[in-house]
């Protein structure tokens, strides 16, 4: 495929998902200027992220470590904000510092430690997102909600790290909004503590308008807009 046909594909993908968005929101009464957009580019090339930059993304999303941090150091483009939305291995810590603006999935005071030490080692600032697990299954990444505040109180006393707000993935066993209306509240009760951590990540290619009802302020879209994805192996 040319470089013309991809960006084609990429341009249609993205307005399909800003119309849902729109839609959503009008559902929603809610401005859609308020909803940010992640693109998640995990198993695509860094060529579909420097054409998503020409279409006016500013911010994708990667799942693995490595995979982001190659790709970050290939595009290099300084108007691009890296999230990292996977877990991360108390042992990726540094390297995740050198690449990421954004951690989705802080879930443990060890990964917070970790992820302090590598922002002071790259001498930079890392917004954190505490993930929640909202049935209690840790497996798939996400602290129970009943670890959430004291995992907040600790990104914001870590020199290097910011707390921006909270993220989370539906659980497959329950309906996406009650879950994302679970996710808002815990969000609301972090932000009495803690005013400045206003995101809410939530929604991806299957469930953001239940996550636009709910409250997200952050989607994270990948297949929408890059197409499916290989299974991963
Ligand atoms: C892959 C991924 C997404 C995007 O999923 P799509 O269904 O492709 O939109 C969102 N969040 C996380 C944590 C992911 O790993």
């Amino acid at each position: 495929m040319s470089g013309n046909e991809r960006r084609g594909q990429l341009a249609a993908g993205l307005a399909a998902v800003r119309d849902r968005i729109a839609l959503a929101c009008r559902d929603a009464d809610r401005d859609p200027a308020e909803i940010g957009l992640v693109v998640v580019t995990k198993t695509y090339p860094a060529d579909d992220v420097r054409l998503l930059v020409e279409l006016g993304v500013r911010d994708v999303g990667e799942n693995r470590v490595q995979e982001g941090q190659a790709k970050a150091g290939e595009v290099d483009d300084p108007r691009l904000r890296w999230h990292q939305i996977g877990q991360v291995q108390t042992n990726k810590a540094n390297a995740t510092a050198r690449w990421a603006d954004v951690v989705h999935s802080v879930d443990r005071a060890r990964l917070v430690d970790a992820l302090a030490r590598g922002a002071g080692n790259a001498g930079r600032t890392l917004e954190c997102l505490v993930q929640v697990s909202l049935d209690g299954d840790t497996t798939r990444g996400g602290a129970p909600i009943s670890e959430v505040p004291a995992l907040a109180d600790r990104v914001a006393a870590s020199p290097g790290l910011t707390l921006a707000g909270v993220m989370a993935v539906a659980p497959q066993t329950t309906p996406p909004r009650q879950a994302f209306d679970s996710l808002v509240e815990v969000a609301g009760a972090l932000r009495a503590d803690h005013p400045q951590a206003t995101v809410i990540s939530a929604g991806m290619s299957g469930d953001l308008e239940a996550a636009i009802a709910s409250g997200a302020t952050l989607l994270r879209v990948g297949t929408a807009i890059l197409g499916s994805r290989p299974p991963l192996q």
